[in-house]
C-alpha cells in the first residue's frame, strides 16, 4: 500500500466521521425540536382543556345568576298590590325556591324589608339608588350593588327588581345579593379554585369578587389589570395579551391569555363575560404548571429516547472513530513500518528522503545502499529466528547512532537502504554501526562475521529522481565482488555500462545452464620428473551459442555474488563424474579430475550430502575426483569448514587447498585441514622464481607440505626455466600453459587419455 492509498483511506474514514457528527447534529436538534414542538402542542391542548372547563363553568354561574333574578322577578311581580303578610310569604316562598340566602323590599320610603319581616332600616338612599338601577325591560337587574347595599350587606353583586304601580310608578324594590365566596366554593368550581382562583370582575377592571387563591395564584387588588401586572414577572404579560384581554372584554367576548409570574410559574388567564348580568366578567387564573404536571412524563419519555438515540449513536460514532483509528494504524503500519525489523520500510523512505532533501538543500546528503554477505547462509545455518535478530539490530543499531534527520530502512530480505549526512563523522559512525551490529550477532551465538557490502550514492541535487539515486547506490553495490577486500563502492557513470553486463549475464544464466552453454575445459596436472600427465583440473567455459568463449573470470565473481555458483558448481562436479563414469566403462584409463568448490557452496546447508550424492551415483573410485577449495573460506568459522572438509574426506575425494600464497596462509591450516594436494598460486610462484629469499620460502614450505605427507601443485608453469627451477624445490606436480593451456574434454581425452 502507498502513502496516497494510506491517505485516501484515512481521508474516507474523516469523512465518515464527519457525516456521522453530522447525522448526531440533525438526530439531536430533530429531538430538541420535537420536544419542543410535543411540549408545545401540549401545552395549547391543556390551555383550550382548561379554557373549555371555565367557560362550562361560567354558564353555570351565568345561569344561577339569571335563575336568582328569574326569581327576584317574579317576586317583584306578585308582590305589587300586596299587604305584608302576602308580601312575607311570598317571600319566604321564594327564598326556598331560590336558596337566597336573603331577600329584602324596599319602598319608596326607605322601609326596608328583610327576609318579609320590617327591619329597624329605613334608607332613603339605598331605596334612591337602587332606582337609580337601569332595569332591564323583562329581566331583573344582576349587577354591581349600589355602595348603600354594599354597606348593609357587604355583598358586591345585587339582584334587583322594580315593584311597579299600575301605572308602571316604582312601589318598592325586591333585591337580594349574592355570596360569591359560597359559590366558588361549590363543587362545580373546584377544578379551578383547588389550582388557581375564580374571579367575578366587572368590565371597567374592578374586581368584584374572588373564590380563595390556590397555589401561587392569588390576585388581590381593587383593578384586574394591575392585579395581573403585580404578579407577572414584568415580561411574561406581553402589552399586546391585556390589550387583546380588554378587547375582548368590552366586545363581551370570551378568550384567554398568558403570562409567567415572578416567581417564574406559568397563569393561564380565562375570561367569559357574564350574559345574563350587567357588565360581569367571569374569569379563571389557572397556574400552568398543571400542564407541566400532565406532559411532563410524555415529554420525559421523548427525551429519554432522544436521549438513548443520542448515545447510542455517540457509541456507534465512537466505536466507529476507533475502528477507523485502529485501521488506519494498520494500514499506516502496513505502508510505512517492516514488520520484520520493527522499522520504517521503503515507502517510508521515500518520502522521507524527499522531504529531507526539500528541507535541507544545503545539507550534505549520501544514500548508502548496502546488504550483508552471504546472509543466505545466516539464515540456513542459524535460523530465520536468529538471521532476523541480526537485520534488526542493524535497524536498532542504526537508530542508536545516527540523528533524527538520518533514516536507515530494510527493503526486502537483507536489502538496507539508509540516507545519511556526509560528514567528517560518517566513516567514524559506520565503524561503529558495524562493530555494534557484528556484537549482537555474536551476543546471539552467530559466529559467521557481518559484512556488509555499501553501494554509496552521494546526493548531487536534492530535487532529483529519489528512485534514481537509490538505483544508482544499487549500482554502486553490485560492483562490489563478494570476495573483495574493499566492502564499499560509490557509484560512477562508467558503471552502468558493467550493470548491463552483469544484467545481460544473469538474465540469460538459467537458460545457459539449461542449454549446456557451460562446458567443462581441462588442464593437465603435468609429473615434472616423470613427464607425464597425472591428473586435470576441471575448468567451466561459458560457449555461447554464437561461439564466442566467456573465461570464468567474466561470469564467475557474478554468480558468487547472486548465488548462481552453486547450480554452476554442481554441474561441473556432475558433468566431470558424469563423463568419468562413461569412459571408464568404455575401459578408458583416467586419472583423478579436480573441481573448483566456490566459498559459497561450502556454506550451502545440504552440501556434503549432494557431493556424495554425486560420487554415489556415477560409482566414482576413491580418489578419482578431487575437490579443490580455496583457502580463504578458512576466513570465517574455520571450525565449521574444517568439519566439513573432514566429512567430505570421508567420501573418499580428494582434498586440495587452492590458491595458497594469495591470502594470509597460515602455515597452521596446513596441520589442521586435512588436505591431500596444496596448490601454490601461479602469481606467488612466479614471484619466487625471481626473488631469492621468496625462492628460499618456497622451498621450505614445499619440504614443509612433502615432509607433512601432501603433494604440492605449482599452479601458472610457463617456461621450461620455471620447471627446472621447481625441480630444485622438490615440486613433482606442476599446472601450466607450458605443458597445455585448458583444453575442451573430448580435446583432452583424445591427446592425453587414450593412447
Ligand atoms: P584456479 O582454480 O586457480 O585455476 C587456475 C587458473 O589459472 C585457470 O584460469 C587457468 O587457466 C589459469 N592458468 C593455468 N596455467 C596458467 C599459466 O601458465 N599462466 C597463467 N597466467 N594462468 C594459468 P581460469 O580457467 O581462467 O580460471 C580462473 C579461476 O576461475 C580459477 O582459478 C577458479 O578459481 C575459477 N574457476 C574456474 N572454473 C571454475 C568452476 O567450475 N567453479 C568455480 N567455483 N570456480 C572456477
Ligand atoms: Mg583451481
Ligand atoms: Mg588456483
Amino acid at each position: 500500500m502507498t502513502g496516497k492509498d494510506k491517505v485516501k483511506t484515512r481521508a474516507s474514514s474523516t469523512g465518515f466521521i464527519k457525516a456521522g457528527l453530522l447525522v448526531l447534529l440533525i438526530c439531536v436538534s430533530l429531538g430538541i425540536a420535537m420536544v419542543y414542538i410535543q411540549q408545545n402542542t401540549y401545552r395549547t391542548q391543556v390551555s383550550h382543556e382548561f379554557h373549555q372547563q371555565h367557560l362550562s363553568v361560567g354558564e353555570y354561574l351565568n345561569s344561577l345568576l339569571v335563575s336568582y333574578g328569574q326569581g327576584i322577578m317574579s317576586l317583584a311581580w306578585t308582590v305589587s298590590d300586596a299587604d305584608e303578610d302576602t308580601i312575607q310569604a311570598r317571600i319566604s316562598t321564594t327564598m326556598e325556591l331560590t336558596a337566597l340566602e336573603h331577600i329584602y323590599y324596599i319602598n319608596t320610603d326607605g322601609h326596608l324589608m328583610m327576609d318579609g319581616k320590617l327591619t329597624d332600616r329605613s334608607s332613603v338612599t339605598m331605596f334612591e339608588e337602587l332606582s337609580d338601577i337601569n332595569f332591564p325591560r323583562n329581566n331583573a337587574y344582576i349587577g354591581l350593588a349600589p355602595a348603600s347595599v354594599r354597606l348593609y350587606t357587604e355583598r358586591r353583586i345585587v339582584i334587583a327588581a322594580p315593584v311597579r304601580t299600575a301605572d308602571l310608578g316604582i312601589r318598592g324594590i325586591v333585591f337580594s345579593t349574592v355570596d360569591m365566596r359560597k359559590v366558588f366554593a361549590s363543587d362545580a368550581f373546584s377544578y379551578q379554585t383547588q389550582k388557581g382562583q375564580c374571579l367575578v370582575v366587572s368590565e371597567t377592571g374592578e374586581i368584584v369578587e374572588t373564590s380563595a387563591g390556590a397555589g401561587v395564584v392569588k390576585i388581590d387588588h381593587e383593578s384586574f389589570q394591575l392585579g395581573l401586572l403585580e404578579h407577572s414577572d414584568g415580561k411574561g404579560l406581553s402589552k399586546r395579551a391585556l390589550q387583546d384581554y380588554n378587547y375582548d372584554v368590552t366586545s363581551r367576548k370570551s378568550g384567554f391569555i398568558n403570562l409567567t409570574t415572578a416567581d417564574g410559574y406559568r397563569l393561564q388567564v380565562s375570561y367569559a363575560p357574564l350574559t345574563g348580568c350587567d357588565r360581569l366578567v367571569f374569569v379563571s387564573c389557572f397556574q400552568d404548571n398543571l400542564v407541566d404536571a400532565r406532559i411532563k412524563p410524555l415529554i420525559f419519555t421523548s427525551v429519554l429516547t432522544c436521549s438513548i438515540i443520542t448515545v447510542l449513536m455517540i457509541a456507534s460514532l465512537f466505536l466507529v472513530w476507533a475502528t477507523a483509528k485502529r485501521s488506519n494504524l494498520t494500514v499506516e503500519k502496513l505502508a510505512y513500518e517492516d514488520p520484520v525489523t520493527g522499522g520504517k520500510n521503503l515507502n517510508y523512505f521515500r518520502e522521507f528522503a524527499i522531504n529531507t532533501m526539500i528541507a535541507n538543500r544545503e545539507l550534505p546528503l549520501i544514500i548508502y545502499r548496502f546488504d550483508i554477505a552471504n546472509f543466505r547462509y545466516i539464515n540456513e545455518s542459524y535460523g530465520h529466528h536468529r538471521a532476523d535478530m541480526v537485520l534488526k539490530s542493524c535497524i536498532d543499531n542504526f537508530t542508536k547512532l545516527f540523528s533524527e534527520r538520518e533514516l536507515c530502512v530494510r527493503m526486502d530480505a537483507d536489502q538496507f537502504l539508509a540516507l545519511l549526512i556526509n560528514d567528517s563523522l560518517l566513516d567514524k559512525k559506520m565503524d561503529e554501526f558495524n562493530n555494534a551490529v557484528n556484537a549482537d550477532a555474536r551476543g546471539n551465538q552467530i559466529k559467521y562475521p557481518i559484512r556488509f557490502k555499501y553501494g554509496i550514492y552521494p546526493v548531487k541535487k536534492h530535487d532529483h529522481d529519489i528512485d534514481v539515486m537509490i538505483d544508482h547506490a544499487n549500482v554502486a553495490k553490485k560492483t562490489i565482488k563478494s570476495d573483495a577486500k574493499d566492502n564499499k563502492a560509490t557509484y560512477s557513470e562508467r558503471f552502468v555500462d558493467d550493470m548491463r553486463k552483469v544484467d545481460h549475464i544473469e538474465n540469460s544464466m538459467q537458460k545457459a545452464l539449461a542449454e549446456n552453454e557451460f562446458k567443462v575445459y581441462l588442464q593437465t596436472k603435468w609429473d615434472i620428473h616423470e613427464n607425464k600427465v597425472t591428473g586435470a583440473e576441471a575448468l567451466v567455459r561459458w560457449v555461447r551459442p554464437n561461439g564466442s568463449v566467456l573465461g570464468p573470470e567474466q561470469f564467475v565473481p557474478i554468480f558468487e555474488n547472486n548465488g548462481f555458483i552453486e547450480q554452476l558448481d554442481f554441474y561441473t562436479l556432475e558433468s566431470v563424474c558424469m563423463r568419468m563414469r562413461e569412459m571408464m566403462d568404455e575401459g578408458i584409463e583416467v586419472v583423478p579430475v579436480s573441481v573448483n568448490q566456490s566459498r559459497l557452496l561450502l556454506h550451502s546447508p545440504d552440501y556434503v550430502e549432494n557431493v556424495e550424492k554425486v560420487l554415489k551415483q556415477y560409482n566414482i573410485p576413491a580418489g578419482a575426483i578431487e575437490l579443490e577449495i580455496t583457502e580463504s573460506v578458512f576466513d570465517t568459522e574455520k571450525e565449521e569448514m574444517i568439519a566439513i572438509i573432514r566429512r567430505l574426506k570421508l567420501l573418499g575425494v580428494r582434498l586440495s587447498m587452492d590458491d595458497f600464497g594469495t591470502g594470509y596462509s597460515s602455515l597452521n591450516m596446513l596441520t589442521e585441514v586435512p588436505f591431500d594436494v596444496i596448490k601454490i598460486d601461479g602469481g606467488y610462484f612466479a614471484r619466487s622464481a625471481i626473488d631469492d629469499p621468496e625462492r628460499m620460502v618456497l622451498t621450505k614450505i614445499v619440504e614443509i607440505i612433502n615432509g607433512l605427507g601432501m603433494e604440492v601443485v605449482c599452479e601458472g608453469v610457463e617456461n621450461e626455466a620455471q620447471v627446472e627451477y621447481l625441480k630444485t624445490t622438490g615440486c613433482r606436480t606442476v599446472q601450466g600453459y607450458y605443458f597445455s593451456i585448458p583444453v575442451p574434454e573430448p580435446e583432452f581425452i583424445t591427446r592425453y587419455l587414450q593412447k
